[in-house]
């Protein structure tokens, strides 16, 4: 086991434990809702249309942009409607969306990839089928798995993400222990795109069964798998990396940089699909846990069901609750559960709706600066950021806060602390755009007042020249005319003495 790991962080036990950690089919859904705007990238724009029969894994709608991802139908049926709908984001807000009625048949459109010996397979060909299977980052991110992989140079290790991003969710813990070989194999594709010596699988120490079903289908000696303490959090790329590695990455900075690429485990089981098979991406597995259910488990589920389709299977009980899509700690509270599982949803929070604790004055007690996992002042930044400082919060690097709340969970005060760094952020992003209005705008003024100051300047110059154009032609106009006014006094002296001979 590795014993390296990152300051901070905070040790925080699966609150609603399972005895086997299994993987429910959910039934086809009667509908599926799929929204047009993706996590990254324009909104797709549809290539079907109200009335339309759809195949299972139809290309539904795409976009010109390289770097975004083909939509695929979910299940087989009828295009119902295009229009707006509420998604799963904390604004509650409406996106277009396309709706499908279910035939019940789940007929597939064809696909067919590299096959199981896809090493003959060049690495173009293998990043065109992940584009087009429509595979992006399934920890979270939801950031597209082809875009990350595309021009890899000096790529010296792969890290494949299996700890679970937070507490409570059991997805990719489920999914290695479920499906092993294909995690294993996915590895063995990445491996053969990024040209990497060696990939190292992190799984936290309290999941053994997923390391024994891994350490079962692993005989590749370029493959490692290293366990990790539990420990939130654990998941973030750049601690990773830390914690494996030691290689530290930048501010700012990018795994690849240091010749390092990440991707989550069921990213690469999904990159497995789309290899061997060109299998899009249609559903995948998504824990449904809480204080408001009776039976958390994980749920196999058809991109587009809504959250309901398998709250409804963890038996929820009669208390009124909150609904949070990703973890407790940084998941997106969500005001419905008829919203849309989307590529992201790997986890659905039911909670009994319970009162927050009061936020009390903060006491210094600096429990918030231990706890955090990328070593910030968090007690520092709250000042700083409650009294809109922001220069200064950035001072502190603010920037680099990953908005994780080790600090809030640690703070007996309940002070909500990465709300604050949040909104100071945000605030500070505003000041500097504009500020940089503002500049241009004084810019703008002044090369204005400059530019007239120029004109007004060059007028005059013009002015001037052309006076003395003048009067130089005038004098000559004067020569001219003294020559002429000469000339006929001479023609006149000459006829007097004419007329007078
Ligand atoms: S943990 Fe809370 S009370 Fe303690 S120093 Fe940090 S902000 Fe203040
Ligand atoms: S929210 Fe920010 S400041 Fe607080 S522990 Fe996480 S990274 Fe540190």
């Amino acid at each position: 086991m590795l014993n390296q790991s990152f300051n901070g962080g905070v040790v925080i036990d699966n609150p609603h434990p399972v005895d086997t950690v299994g993987i429910v089919s959910a039934p086809l859904p009667d509908k599926v809702v799929l929204p047009l705007q993706q996590r990254i990238g324009d909104e797709a724009i549809p290539c079907v249309k109200v009335g339309d029969k759809v195949l299972t894994g139809q290309v539904i709608a795409k976009t010109e942009d390289h770097f975004c991802v083909p939509i695929h139908a979910s299940i087989s049926g009828k295009v119902v409607s295009i229009d707006k709908q509420i998604i799963p984001h904390k604004s509650g807000l409406k996106s277009k969306c396309i709706t499908i009625e279910s035939d019940g048949k789940d007929q597939w459109a064809e696909y067919k990839g590299c096959g199981t010996d896809f090493l003959h397979c060049d690495q173009a060909t293998m990043i065109e089928y992940i584009q087009s299977s429509g595979i992006v980052g399934l920890g979270g991110a939801g950031f597209p798995a082809h875009a990350k992989l595309e021009g890899i140079q000096d790529c010296h290790t792969l890290i494949i993400n299996g700890t679970e991003c937070e507490p409570g969710i059991m997805c990719d813990d489920a999914l290695m222990q479920h499906h092993p070989r294909e995690v294993i194999r996915g590895v063995e594709i990445l491996l053969h795109i990024c040209g990497a010596q060696r990939a190292i699988i992190a799984v936290e120490d309290d999941k053994q069964e997923a390391l024994n079903s891994l350490l079962m289908y692993c005989h590749n000696e370029r493959i490692s798998i290293e366990q990790i303490p539990t420990k939130y959090t654990s998941g973030a790329e750049k601690l990773l990396i830390k914690a494996l590695l030691d290689i530290e990455i930048p501010s700012g900075g990018f795994a690849i940089d240091t010749g390092v690429i990440c991707q989550n485990v069921a990213t690469t089981k999904a990159i497995f699909d789309a290899v061997v098979d060109n299998k899009p991406l249609v559903s995948r597995i998504v824990t449904v846990t809480g204080s408001g259910v009776e039976s958390p488990n994980n749920y196999e589920v058809r991109l587009g069901a809504s959250f309901e389709h398998i709250v409804s299977m963890s038996k929820p009980n009669t208390h009124q609750h909150t609904i949070r899509m990703g973890g407790m700690m940084m998941g997106v509270d969500v005001k419905t559960t008829s919203v849309p599982i989307c590529k992201i949803t790997n986890c659905i929070f039911v909670n009994k709706l319970e009162t927050k604790p009061s936020t009390q004055e903060c006491i210094r007690c600096g429990q918030c600066n231990q706890a955090c996992p990328v070593d910030l002042l968090p007690q520092q930044l709250y000042w700083y950021a409650k009294s809109e400082d922001t220069d200064k919060a950035m001072d502190y690097n603010l920037a680099d806060c990953i908005e994780c709340r080790c600090c809030d969970y640690v703070c007996p005060s309940h002070i909500p602390l990465a709300e604050y760094f949040s909104f100071a952020k945000a605030l500070h992003r505003k000041t500097t755009e504009d500020q940089y209005r503002t500049d241009i705008a004084r810019e703008r003024f002044e090369f204005r007042e400059y530019r007239l100051e120029r004109n007004k300047q060059e007028r005059t110059e013009m002015m001037a020249a052309k006076k003395e154009e003048l009067k130089k032609k005038m004098a000559n106009d004067k020569v001219q005319k003294d020559k002429i006014a000469a000339a006929m006094a001479r023609v006149k002296k000459t006829k007097k003495a004419n007329d007078d001979a």
